[in-house]
């Protein structure tokens, strides 16, 4: 079969969802078709997603993309028809350590400046916030009550239905195996179709670096393992605590309703070949639970009754790479979510789509995230993350 098609968008994870989606939106007459290699959509990194949703971040590329993202999580329902459990519970980042406090100082500046209500906390307030957190020896931390988390999958649903209930076609079990640029155009090759568009989003989490080789680019997006330990609900830590990261170590809990997730030393240890799935190190366990008897002493009788883990497709300057590729007109990208891929995925969305239907970002300028930032020295840094 051959058809064409005004737009196609390869990968059906949380962000070529979102992005197809919005397309769809802005242009109701157009075919847009979205391509997934496997049975389901949301089978890639979306699929270990935690949730976790936050404004702190240190740069204001990562703090926009979060604003314009948090208006949508809030009204989700009256939008979508669907209740994503959106729990505002709040991140707290704390710190022991007199130099990374500057750090997060600097975070709060840029924050407040961009409007987002984070504030400093001191130990009596961090230990009214989080009870079971030991405070005796921290510096300081940052607190947003605004920040929480959200079910990955429900927003998954969400965009793919509305997508094909304005008329997207999702193709599944059509791996996106060659990408050819013609004149005007660009044909892209599965095993049992050949779609022929003048706009192609890649958005393939830890294969994008592959699949974008197919265009002869390179994109510096490269996956790694991230786990997380689940253990058994705690009295003594329910589920209103914040969602709390010791920045010294990484070490965070995330508090759900009938479970601890338990994760967050691992940032950059293992790389992945190109692939969503790792192996679960159970070696890691002591990292985490060193970590968290120090800063949670009551985790120390914590029961871990499983642990997964996924891939998080990183990028050097922990910022998606999103947007037109100057040396290939017509291919977009939409890669390296670098761990934020659900709580920005409303805004990838929209950025995307406006770029792809009228040529350019509207709702934020957000062309510093294009890829020409790393030939150009222009990459970005962000101090928030874990
Ligand atoms: C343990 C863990 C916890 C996390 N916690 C959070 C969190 O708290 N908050 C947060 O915001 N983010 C979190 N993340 C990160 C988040 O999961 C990712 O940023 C997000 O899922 C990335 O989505 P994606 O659509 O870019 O990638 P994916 O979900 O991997 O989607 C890409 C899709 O492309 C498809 N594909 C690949 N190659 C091709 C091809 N050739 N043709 C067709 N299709 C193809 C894949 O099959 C896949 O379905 C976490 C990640 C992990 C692993």
């Amino acid at each position: 079969m051959r058809a064409t098609v005004d737009a196609a968008i390869v990968g059906a994870g949380i962000i070529g969802a979102s992005i197809a989606e919005r397309i769809l939106a802005r242009r109701p007459s157009w075919r847009v078709v979205l391509l997934e290699r496997e049975e389901a959509p949301g089978t890639g990194e979306t699929r270990w997603a935690t949730g976790g949703v936050r404004q702190q971040f240190g740069t204001e590329a990562n703090v926009r993309l979060s604003q314009i993202s948090l208006p949508i999580f809030e009204l989700f329902e009256d939008h979508y028809d669907v209740d994503p459990g959106f729990r505002q519970h709040g991140y707290l980042f704390v710190t022991a350590e007199d130099e990374r406090l500057r750090t997060m100082d600097a975070q709060l500046a840029t924050q407040q400046r961009l409007g987002v209500a984070t504030e400093r906390l001191d130990r009596a307030e961090m230990k009214k916030r989080c009870p079971p957190l030991f405070t005796d020896d921290l510096a300081g931390g940052n607190f947003n009550p605004k920040d929480g988390s959200i079910q990955p999958a429900a927003l998954l649903q969400a965009y793919v239905d509305w997508f094909r209930r304005r008329g997207g076609a999702l193709a599944t079990e059509a791996p996106v195996t060659a990408l050819e640029r013609g004149p005007s155009s660009w044909t892209l090759v599965t095993p049992r179709a050949e779609y022929e568009t003048e706009h192609v989003v890649l958005a393939c989490g830890p294969q994008t670096r592959a699949v974008a080789r197919l265009a002869g680019l390179d994109v510096p997006a490269n996956p790694f393992a991230r786990q997380v330990f689940v253990a058994e609900a705690h009295a003594a830590i329910p589920p209103e605590i914040p969602l709390t990261v010791d920045l010294d170590t990484g070490w965070y809990v995330h508090a759900q309703r009938s479970e601890l997730l338990l994760g967050g030393t691992d940032k950059q240890n293992r790389p992945l070949a190109g692939v969503a799935v790792a192996e679960v190190d159970w070696s890691g366990v002591d990292a985490i639970f060193s970590a968290a008897a120090h800063r949670m002493p009551v985790l120390a009788d914590a029961k871990i009754v499983r642990a997964y883990a996924g891939a998080r497709t990183l990028t050097p300057d922990h910022h998606p790479i999103l947007g037109p590729v100057a040396s290939h007109p017509g291919l977009y990208l939409a890669a390296g979510l670098s761990g934020h891929g659900i709580m920005h995925s409303p805004a990838v969305g929209i950025l995307l789509a406006e770029w792809v239907t009228e040529g350019a970002p509207r709702t934020w300028d957000a062309r510093p995230l294009t890829l020409e930032r790393f030939a150009s020295h222009n990459a970005l840094d962000e101090t928030a993350a874990f």
